[in-house]
C-alpha cells in the first residue's frame, strides 16, 4: 500500500508541475479567422488588438480577414487558425469526428438578409420562386433554406448563383436577389441611389444568432488558459469598440483591402449602428449564450432535414468549468482511477492469492493429517495382519510367472524351513508336498493356471523344517494381464495342531461310539435277560398268601411288593427306550406328512373327539425319506402331549407345518395349550423322567425318546413356549444322514 501512495504523489506533482510550466509561458501565438473582409463587423477583435487586451493576456493574436473562398470552419479544423468568427451554421458541421465548440455569441440576431431591388417586387420568400439569387454557401444560405422549407417552398424552384462580390451584382443584373449582410449592404445600395426590399429571417420565425466566436473542441480545450484569455480579451475588445466606434473605424480604415473594396468611414459608421442593433449591448452582455436558443436552432435545422439527427449539443458550448477538468484534472482523475483500479485489482488478487494459499495450506494440512491417519491405520492394520498371520501361522506366497520368481513370507519360510539360499536356488514347493497329495496339488495348480478353479481352501501335507509332514490349508488366486495369467499368489495355514486334535477327537468319538454301542447292547441284553426273572418274581409275589404271613413279616412283604412293582416299571421303561434303536438306512421310507398325520389322527380318534382338537396344516414340504417307526413315534408323542396339556378354557388348535432350508426339513407342531415355564425348565425338558404337571398323568420319557430318535438320525429339536398361551416344538430332520 505504501508504494501506491508514493506512486500517487508522483503522478499528482508531475501534473501540477506540468500545468505551472504552461502558466509561465509568454505571448502565446493565436490566429483568428474572420468571417469576411475587414469591417466593423469584427470591431471587438481589432479593439482588443490595438488596446493591448490580447497582450495583457499574454496572447500574440493575428487577425486573418475572410472573403470569398475562405472557409473559417475548415481553417480552424485544419489548424490554419485557432479561433474563428462564423454564424450558427457551425451547428451543421458539428460532427462527432471533428467536433466544434462555440465560445461566445457576438450578435444576438442574425445579420443575414435577402436584398433585392425594389422594382423586382420580391417582398416575401414565395416571390423568389422562379427567380435567381446570389448566394455564398456557408454565408447565411442555410438560414434562408430553413425559411423556404418552413414556408413550403421547394428551394429547387429558385436558381442559385454563387456570389463573388457583395450586393453590387444585383445592380449588374446578375441575379434578382442576393443573400448578404444587413449591416452594410442595404445602406451601400441606398447610398448608390437604389431602392431595395429586404427579407429578414426573424420576420419568418427563424430567430438565429448572428456572428459567433468558435473553435474546434481540440483547440479550445488543448490549452484552456489560452482559450479563456482569448475570449476574455475579445469580449473586452467588443465592449471597448462599441463605446469607441470612431477610434476603431479609424483603425479599420488603415487595414489592407478596406478601401479597395469600396468601404469608407460613412459605411463603417452605418455598419456600426446596424451592428449595435444586432449585438444589443444595452440588453445583453456581449458574448452571452443561451443553450435554449442553440437547442431551438439545432432542432429547427433537424426538423427541416438540414442537420443530421446524430448532431447534439453535447460539448458544443464551451464550458470553462469543464475545461479545468478536461485540462489536467480529467486525465489526472482517469489516471488516478486507473491507478486505484490497478491497486484494487492488485489488492484483490493479493487477497485472493492469500485466501487460496490459506485454503491450499488447510487442504494440505488436512491431507497430511489424513495421510498420517491412513499411514497409522495402515501400520496398525499391517501390525494386526502380521499378528494374525503369525498367531494363526499363516504364510503368504507369490509366484511371478513372467520372471519365474517365487517369494515367500517370513512366516511361510519359517513353516517350511526355507533359507535365503534355498530361495536363490529356486525352491520348488512341489518337492515338499507329500507324495500322496502331489497329484491333487498339481491338478489344482493347473486348474488355477487355466482359471477354471473356484477359490476354495484345499488341504495338503507338506514337509516342514524338521522334515516332518504337516497339514496345511491352502488357497490361491491368479492375476491376469492382457488375458494372460501372470501371477499366482496364495496363503497357506498351518493346521497341523488342529489336525492332530481332529484326529484325537475322531479317535475319542469312535471309542465313544463303540462304548455306547456296547452300553446299548448291555442295556438290551440286561433288559431282556432280566425280563424273565422279573416277570417270575412279580407272578410269584402275587401268589404269596398274605394271610399266612405274620404281622412282623407283613411289613417286609409290603416293602418287597413296592420294590417289585418299581423294578417291573423301570424294566418296562428301559425296554421301551432300548427298543428305539437306530434304524438302518435301508428301513427309511418316503414319509408323506399328510398321510402320516391322518393315520395318527385315526389311531387316536377317541382322544381327538373328546378333546375337540382342531388341526391346521401347511405342508410346504410334502414328503421326506425317514424311518417310519421313528416319525410315527415323534408325531404321536407331540400330538398326545398337546392333547394331554391342553387349556381347560379353550378348544385345542394344532398348527402343523413343514418348511426346509439347505440342511434340514423342518416340522413345526404348535398348540394353544397350557404351555411350559421354560425359564425354569429349559434345560430339563428333554431329560428322562422330567415332568412339570404332576396333576396330569404321565411318565416323563416321551420327549426324552423323541430327542434321542431325532438326534440319532442327525437332527435336532427345539421348543418355544409361553405359559398359558401354548407350546411349539420345532424338529429339524437332517437331509443328509450319515
Ligand atoms: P409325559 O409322559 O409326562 O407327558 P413327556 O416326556 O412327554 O412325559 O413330557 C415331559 C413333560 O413336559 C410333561 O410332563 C409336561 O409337563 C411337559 N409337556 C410336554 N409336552 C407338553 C405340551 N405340549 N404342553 C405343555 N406341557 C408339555
Amino acid at each position: 500500500m505504501k508504494h501506491c501512495y508514493h506512486l500517487f504523489s508522483f503522478f499528482f506533482f508531475t501534473l501540477l508541475f506540468a500545468s505551472s510550466v504552461s502558466l509561465s509561458q509568454e505571448l502565446k501565438p493565436v490566429k483568428l479567422q474572420l468571417k469576411w473582409r475587414h469591417q466593423f463587423q469584427f470591431a471587438g477583435y481589432y479593439a482588443a488588438q490595438i488596446k493591448g487586451f490580447y497582450k495583457d493576456e499574454q496572447l500574440e493574436v493575428k487577425i486573418l480577414p475572410g472573403g470569398p473562398g475562405i472557409l473559417p470552419i475548415d481553417n480552424v479544423l485544419n489548424g490554419k487558425a485557432d479561433f474563428g468568427v462564423f454564424d450558427p451554421t457551425i451547428l451543421l458541421r458539428n460532427d462527432r469526428k471533428k467536433p466544434l465548440v462555440v465560445l461566445a455569441t457576438i450578435m444576438q440576431s442574425s445579420p443575414y438578409v435577402i436584398i433585392s431591388l425594389k422594382d423586382k417586387k420580391i417582398l416575401s420568400p414565395s416571390d423568389l420562386i422562379g427567380r435567381t439569387i446570389l448566394v455564398q454557401e456557408d454565408q447565411g444560405w442555410s438560414i434562408f433554406k430553413a425559411i423556404l422549407l418552413k414556408e413550403g417552398i421547394n428551394a429547387n424552384n429558385i436558381k442559385v448563383i454563387p456570389r463573388s462580390k457583395d450586393s453590387e451584382e444585383i445592380i449588374e443584373n446578375k441575379a434578382d436577389a442576393v443573400v448578404t449582410y444587413l449591416t452594410t449592404q442595404p445602406q451601400k445600395l441606398k447610398g448608390m441611389g437604389y431602392e431595395v426590399n429586404l427579407i429578414r429571417p426573424v420576420e419568418y420565425g427563424v430567430d438565429f444568432y448572428g456572428d459567433v466566436l468558435f473553435s474546434s473542441l481540440n483547440n479550445a480545450y488543448r490549452d484552456t488558459e489560452k482559450t479563456d484569455a482569448f475570449i476574455r480579451a475579445s469580449l473586452k475588445g467588443w465592449e471597448y469598440a462599441l463605446k469607441h466606434e470612431d477610434e476603431i473605424i479609424d483603425y479599420i480604415l488603415t487595414l489592407p483591402g478596406v478601401k479597395e473594396y469600396g468601404n469608407n468611414r460613412k459605411y463603417l459608421k452605418i455598419e456600426a449602428k446596424e451592428l449595435k442593433k444586432l449585438i444589443m449591448p444595452e440588453l445583453i452582455k456581449v458574448g452571452h449564450m443561451n443553450i435554449g436558443r442553440w437547442q431551438y436552432m439545432l432542432e429547427l435545422y433537424q426538423q427541416l432535414g438540414l442537420a443530421d439527427k446524430s448532431i447534439t449539443l453535447k460539448n458544443f458550448i464551451y464550458n470553462p468549468k469543464e475545461k479545468i477538468l478536461r485540462d489536467w484534472l480529467m486525465p489526472a482523475i482517469y489516471l488516478l482511477c486507473g491507478i486505484l483500479l490497478v491497486i484494487i485489482i492488485i489488492v484483490i488478487i493479493n487477497w485472493q492469492l492469500r485466501e487460496r494459499v490459506k485454503i491450499k495450506t488447510r487442504e494440505l494440512e488436512a491431507e497430511i493429517l489424513n495421510r498420517k491417519r491412513a499411514e497409522d491405520l495402515a501400520n496398525d492394520s499391517k501390525e494386526q495382519i502380521e499378528l494374525i498371520l503369525k498367531s494363526a501361522n499363516i504364510g503368504l506366497w507369490e509366484w511371478d510367472l513372467k520372471t519365474n520368481l517365487k517369494t515367500y513370507s517370513e512366516q511361510w519360510c519359517g513353516i517350511l524351513g526355507i533359507k535365503q539360499d534355498d530361495l536363490l536356488i529356486d525352491f520348488d514347493p512341489f518337492d515338499s508336498i507329500h507324495p500322496d497329495d502331489l497329484e491333487k496339488a498339481k491338478q489344482i495348480f493347473q486348474q488355477n493356471l487355466s482359471g477354471t478353479r473356484k477359490r476354495e481352501l484345499v488341504e495338503f501335507r507338506i514337509k516342514n523344517s524338521n522334515d516332518e509332514y504337516i497339514h496345511i490349508l491352502s488357497s490361491s488366486r491368479i492375476t491376469v494381464e492382457n488375458e494372460q495369467t501372470v501371477k499366482i499368489s496364495g496363503i497357506a495355514i498351518d493346521i497341523e495342531k488342529i489336525k492332530k486334535k481332529e484326529i484325537e477327537l475322531l479317535k475319542i468319538s469312535e471309542e465313544l461310539m463303540q462304548s455306547n454301542n456296547e452300553l446299548k447292547k448291555f442295556a438290551y441284553i440286561t433288559s431282556h435277560n432280566l425280563r424273565g426273572p422279573v416277570v417270575n418274581i412279580v407272578s410269584l409275589f402275587q401268589m404269596i398268601n398274605l394271610d399266612k404271613i405274620d404281622d412282623e413279616n407283613q411289613v417286609y412283604i409290603d416293602k418287597i411288593g413296592i420294590s417289585v412293582d418299581k423294578l417291573d416299571r423301570t424294566l418296562n421303561d428301559l425296554i421301551e427306550i432300548v427298543s428305539h434303536q437306530k434304524p438302518e438306512n435301508k428301513s427309511f421310507t418316503i414319509i408323506d406328512f399328510k398321510v402320516e398325520l391322518d393315520e395318527i389322527i385315526q389311531s387316536i380318534e377317541m382322544q381327538i373327539v373328546t378333546s375337540k382338537a382342531k388341526f391346521n396344516t401347511n405342508f410346504l414340504v410334502k414328503t421326506m425319506p425317514y424311518s417310519k417307526k421313528y416319525f410315527e413315534s415323534i408325531l404321536l408323542n407331540l400330538i398326545t402331549n398337546a392333547i394331554k396339556y391342553k387349556s381347560k378354557d379353550e378348544p385345542l388348535i394344532l398348527d402343523i407345518s413343514t418348511t426346509e432350508n439347505e440342511e434340514y426339513i423342518i416340522l413345526k407342531v404348535k398348540d394353544n395349550g397350557i404351555g411350559i415355564d421354560l425359564e425354569k425348565n429349559k434345560t430339563k425338558i428333554f431329560g428322562l423322567y422330567q415332568r412339570f404337571e404332576p396333576n396330569i398323568e404321565g411318565k416323563g420319557i416321551g420327549l426324552f425318546i423323541i430327542k434321542s430318535h431325532i438326534e440319532t438320525l442327525g437332527g435336532k429339536i427345539e421348543v418355544n413356549s409361553d405359559l398359558g398361551k401354548g407350546t411349539t416344538f420345532i424338529i429339524y430332520f437332517a437331509k443328509n444322514i450319515n
